[in-house]
């Protein structure tokens, strides 16, 4: 049988998204988040062959936060190598994104990059040597550069709030610094996170922006290796195990692709040598990702047989 037509799965599952009851919870730690309207629903597919499918709200911008960890890793892996592995570990926590507890065991080397802890680490090996506004132009330029779009931006509103509500995020980062972990001022590594969490993209430039990870690294655009085959892999292997917290194991059982949540509700998702996805459902569940989003993803999944564990 034909493979299905993949803009049709893809107006099917906006379709079947946007009625259905059961949406989440928004976030409510920042104003900004919390009145973000839970019917909102977006999808992007961008195909190996450059074919774009959207649906829903598409093409309105997002809070991406914690998506934007898979950016600052690979930039991270791109300015000091593997030796970044020595200031973060890559084994999934079984914890809660902004947990604390595994830092005292482990002498403030956090589980792995995309817990909050792990993302303030990768922030600040990004931000050694620079000032926090070139290491944050840096970011911002990678992310215009992999969507091939230069309108991307940063809401100040949301990074102010993160600032002002982000005190356990600063209990983190001081944690760590008193092991040695943190190489620059707190205040620093923490003004670029929350900025770099505070990036707004649809979810069409999302799913532009993650192309080099379906592509073996290549950025599709320039025909330019963004990182190399391997380091793309191992970055789609992090985001399998860690991109979900302790809602990985769930989400690799139900989708079978990697994946990177973000608590404003996007998940971009790898489906290696075929697509780069972007959804947006604003409604979390318990572990503080998309509910709606994910199952978006287990439907696309399914019905094009896209599984990175068989059909
Ligand atoms: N900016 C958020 C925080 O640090 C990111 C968390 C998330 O998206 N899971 O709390």
């Amino acid at each position: 049988t034909a493979s299905p037509d993949l803009q049709t799965v893809v107006a099917e599952i906006a379709d079947e998204m946007a009625r259905r009851p059961d949406r989440g919870e928004v976030a409510t730690y920042i104003p900004e988040l919390a009145r973000v309207d839970p019917a909102r629903f977006g999808i992007a597919v961008v195909a190996a062959d450059g074919t774009v499918a959207m649906g829903g709200d598409a093409d309105v911008a997002f809070s991406i936060q914690s998506v934007s960890k898979v950016f600052t890793l690979t930039l991270a892996l791109g300015k000091i190598g593997d030796r970044l592995w020595r200031r973060v570990g890559r084994e999934p926590s079984g914890s809660p994104f902004n947990s604390i507890v595994q830092l005292e065991r482990e002498q403030g080397v956090p589980r792995n990059p995309f817990i909050n802890a792990g993302a303030i680490a990768v922030t600040d090996a990004i931000l050694s040597g620079h000032q926090p506004r070139e290491a944050l132009g840096e970011i911002l330029r990678f992310m215009r550069y992999l969507a091939d779009d230069e309108q991307i931006v940063i809401d100040e509103a949301v990074a102010a709030s993160e600032k002002g509500a982000g005190f356990r995020n600063v209990a983190l980062a001081n944690y760590m610094k008193s092991f040695g972990v943190i190489e620059n001022p707190v205040d620093y590594v923490l003004g670029v996170y929350f900025h770099h969490c505070a990036i707004a993209m649809s979810c069409r430039q999302l799913a532009m922006a993650g192309r080099f990870l379906t592509h073996a690294g290549r950025n599709p655009s320039t025909g330019h290796l963004v990182v190399t085959a391997e380091r793309a892999r191992r970055i789609n292997a992090v985001m399998l195990t860690c991109g979900h917290y302790d809602g990985s194991g769930e989400f690799a059982y139900r989708v079978g692709l990697p994946g990177k949540s973000g608590v404003g509700g996007g998940i971009l998702a790898v489906a290696p040598g075929r697509a780069s996805i972007a959804v947006w459902s604003p409604g979390l569940d318990a572990s503080g990702n998309s509910h709606l989003g994910r199952i978006a993803l287990e439907t696309l999944a399914k019905r094009m047989g896209w599984s990175i564990f068989g059909a």
